[in-house]
């Protein structure tokens, strides 16, 4: 692949994306299929004056053979060192900030038992869940990016040898994280420009709820939680570093009610979740909640997913992307969050995130439900928007305006 662009790449999530700050700690979290990469972004993080770089080296084999051959009550028996090692960084004076690369086989765990998966996955999101609040609520700074994997590449062109597979994907993840532009951080600049003027505009309409149809069935009133505020593009953690948390972002995104969701949503990209496939999907919402739902693959996995634990039926995101995005006019299904989230709006299963209420980041989760934001294990981000997805927006006072037309938006 182009060594410019992946140098360029590097840099770019290294220094915008998380923008490690001299002394702090920075840890990084990288696929060991891929430590070239992994240097790269030490290297970079060195340069922007890291106190010290830890890099966890991530393997989907391995997590497979763990999840194949031991017992699942071994499984969720975590030790403390497993999150001290997070922790330790956490609370270091100096402070740190985290880049997480991913680049995962979409069906790393396919076949697996989807029960046992997800209860292990639960007990360890449980477990670490003192280190991921300094993420969710922007603490520190961080940021989830890509790169390409063997297993992913071909998932996404099937019909081309690995080799020719891997470059194609590396060549689409520089078009879509505007590293072809040769200058990605005036490309982003004005990118973050452009999406918080938007943020600010739907702030200032002080919305009630949003409504959301489009001609595949998807019809749906979402309320928004009490003092929830529209996000987009990058974020500010609690030492006044500005970040972008997801390299590519397209999105607008904002705090549902979690009991204030009525209609019907229909899936429009696959769904990869927990290394499997969900396909074809679709749910009900009465007062917020999930009442029913389907789908015409990995219907049983959708079912797991929403009775994780008793909130994860309930939506805690709901984010606005157009049909333009670099990523959807892409035309590749990705079979990645990071990259299919960023191609349609979609709303989120589970936990809302603290940042989207004004204050939330100070407040408890107990104090965060009052308002109405969703608490749960999960955030799991799942695709609703189509060609023609029109969102209509109503204020407090009662106007009505037109967010979105067509699959674009109208302001
Ligand atoms: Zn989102
Ligand atoms: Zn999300």
């Amino acid at each position: 692949m182009n060594q410019t662009y992946l140098q360029l790449y590097a840099d770019f999530i290294v220094k915008v994306g998380v923008n490690v700050q001299p002394r702090q700690n920075f840890i990084i979290r990288c696929p060991v299929s891929m430590p070239d990469f992994g240097h790269a972004c030490v290297r970079a993080g060195y340069e922007a004056g890291a106190k010290r770089v830890i890099v966890r080296w991530e393997d989907d084999a391995l997590t497979r053979l763990h999840m194949e051959h031991a017992a699942e009550a071994d499984l969720c028996e975590l030790k403390p060192s497993e999150l001290r090692c997070w922790l330790d960084y956490a609370e270091d004076p100096d402070g740190c900030c985290l880049l997480a690369i991913h680049a995962d086989d979409p069906e790393a765990l396919a076949g697996l038992d989807a029960g046992k998966l997800n209860r292990v996955s639960l007990a360890r999101r449980n477990f670490l869940k003192p280190w991921s609040e300094y993420t969710m609520n922007d603490r520190v700074q961080w940021c989830v990016a890509a790169i390409p994997a063997p297993a992913w590449a071909v998932k996404v062109f099937p019909d081309l040898p690995k080799e020719e597979a891997m470059e194609k994907l590396w060549q689409l993840i520089f078009e879509v994280c505007r590293v072809t532009t040769g200058d990605p951080v005036s490309a982003w600049k004005e990118h973050v420009a452009k999406t918080k003027a938007r943020k600010d505009q739907l702030n200032a309409w002080q919305l009630d709820r949003v409504h959301l149809t489009s001609a595949n069935g998807t019809d749906v009133v979402i309320g928004l939680a009490e003092d929830a505020t529209w996000e987009g593009a990058s974020s500010v953690a609690e030492n006044g570093t500005e970040f972008i948390a997801n390299v590519p972002t397209e999105e607008v995104f904002c705090a549902p009610h979690r009991d204030r969701v009525d209609g019907v949503v229909y899936g429009t990209k696959p769904y990869a979740y927990n290394g499997q496939l969900i396909e074809g999907w679709h749910v009900t919402f009465q007062n917020g909640k999930v009442v029913e739902h389907g789908a015409e693959k990995n219907a049983a996995l959708l079912a797991e997913l929403l009775t994780t634990d008793e909130n994860a039926c309930r939506i805690g995101e709901i984010a606005l992307v157009p049909a333009s995005s670099p990523i959807n006019r892409s035309g590749v299904l990705f079979y990645n969050t990071l990259f299919d989230e960023n191609a349609a709006c979609h709303i989120a299963f589970g936990a809302g995130y603290p940042t989207n209420i004004r204050g939330g980041a100070a407040l408890t989760r107990a104090q965060l439900m009052e308002k109405g934001l969703n608490d749960s294990a999960i955030h799991e981000d799942v695709m609703i928007g189509a060609p023609d997805t029109r969102v209509e927006g109503i204020g407090k006072n009662g106007e009505s305006h037109l967010i979105f037309a067509d699959g674009e938006w109208a302001f």
